[in-house]
């Protein structure tokens, strides 16, 4: 497998899952934006969004559905914002959708900078306790 994209989406790699299915998998990003940032990627290598096909682009929306849910339950933020980057603004050739839990008091020009967190991987693995217990709390009521 040698995409990254794929490796990770398909638990290859040591990654931080929050949710999957049989389509998509949501990892923390490894260095977020903010607490509770997640990726969705497809487990079947896509690189485009319009190389989703009906099924996996309706999982992928589903599945940006539920952790949105999942972080503001968990974060309260001010809002969330959900972007996806498309040919050479991909680095990783694979896709993925970013949902990130935001506040009013930081601009979102930084997320195109250097200002991450950097977290140590303890703090990645009890954000993904936390999310993963708050996704699973919202699946049972569904
Ligand atoms: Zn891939």
């Amino acid at each position: 497998m040698a995409c990254l994209g794929c490796r990770l989406a398909n638990g290859r790699e040591a990654i931080h899952t929050v949710y999957e299915d049989d389509f998509v998998t949501c990892l923390l990003d490894h260095d977020p934006f903010s607490e509770g940032h997640t990726l969705i990627m497809p487990k079947r290598h896509a690189v485009e969004l319009e190389e989703l096909d009906d099924p996996l682009a309706k999982a992928v929306m589903e599945a940006s559905q539920i952790v949105s849910r999942a972080i503001k339950l968990l974060y309260r933020p001010d809002g969330i914002t959900i972007c996806q980057n498309g040919g050479v603004f991909n680095e990783l050739t694979h896709f993925h959708l970013h949902v990130v839990p935001r506040t009013a008091e930081r601009p979102f020009s930084e997320f195109w900078s250097a200002a991450r967190m950097n977290p140590q991987s303890q703090q990645l693995s009890r954000t993904r306790e936390m999310l993963s217990s708050s996704i699973a709390a919202i699946i049972a009521c569904q």
